[in-house]
């Protein structure tokens, strides 16, 4: 192993104990808080369950009852869709966004402030090696929507190229599942 792959193992099992400290707090388990983080993080495309289990890699069922537990316990709430019958989104309520309140990002971002690095240029080479391991893994990437190749703005408007809605610039600064890198005019995919 590297010294470079060790530090990652080693900032992911911190990662992981960090969660488990958040949600031990909470009275929560470690599922229970990285599905909060990632609802707060979700566009309206993104918000729905079949999305939650695509983006922790976990199973539907595992997903079903974790989306039980945090409604009893009142963290998010279902939300029908107006224009599709069936389809839910998940949202956070007040107290579930409490419990994302001061938590372990808050401190990785005062420990990375505190660093000195500078925050464009590492988060860009971080994001090609995650961009890298996910092509190699299958995994969905998961982007931020401004820098998807179906982002379109012109006229003070943004808008999503695969679905044609207008973006509200709060959507635009959230995570979407289908996201997908730009490309060169070679056809070379941008990490960005
Ligand atoms: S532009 Fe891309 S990231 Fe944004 S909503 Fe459309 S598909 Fe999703």
């Amino acid at each position: 192993m590297t010294p470079t792959v060790f530090v990652f193992e080693r900032l992911a099992a911190l990662i992981h104990q960090l969660v488990r400290d958040d949600a031990a707090h909470h009275g929560l388990l470690p599922v229970h808080r990285q599905v909060l983080g990632y609802l707060a993080q979700a566009n309206r495309y993104s918000d729905l369950p079949i999305a939650v289990a695509d983006y922790l890699g976990i199973t539907r069922g595992t997903v079903s009852q974790t989306l039980a537990v945090l409604e009893r316990k009142g963290l998010i709430v279902r939300k029908a869709d107006e224009r599709h019958g069936k389809r839910v989104h998940l949202r956070l309520s007040a107290a579930g966004e409490a419990v994302l309140q001061a938590g372990w990002p808050c401190r990785l971002e005062q420990v990375l402030a505190a660093s000195g690095v500078d925050p464009q240029t590492f988060e860009k080479e971080l994001r090609g090696v995650l961009n890298a391991l996910q092509r190699l893994n299958g995994n969905q990437a998961f982007g931020q929507c401004r820098y998807c190749a179906h982002f379109l703005a012109a006229d003070g408007e943004q808008h999503c190229g695969l679905t044609g809605e207008t973006l509200a610039t709060e959507q635009t600064i959230k995570i979407c599942r289908e996201w997908t890198a730009p490309q060169t005019a070679a056809g070379i995919t941008v990490d960005t």
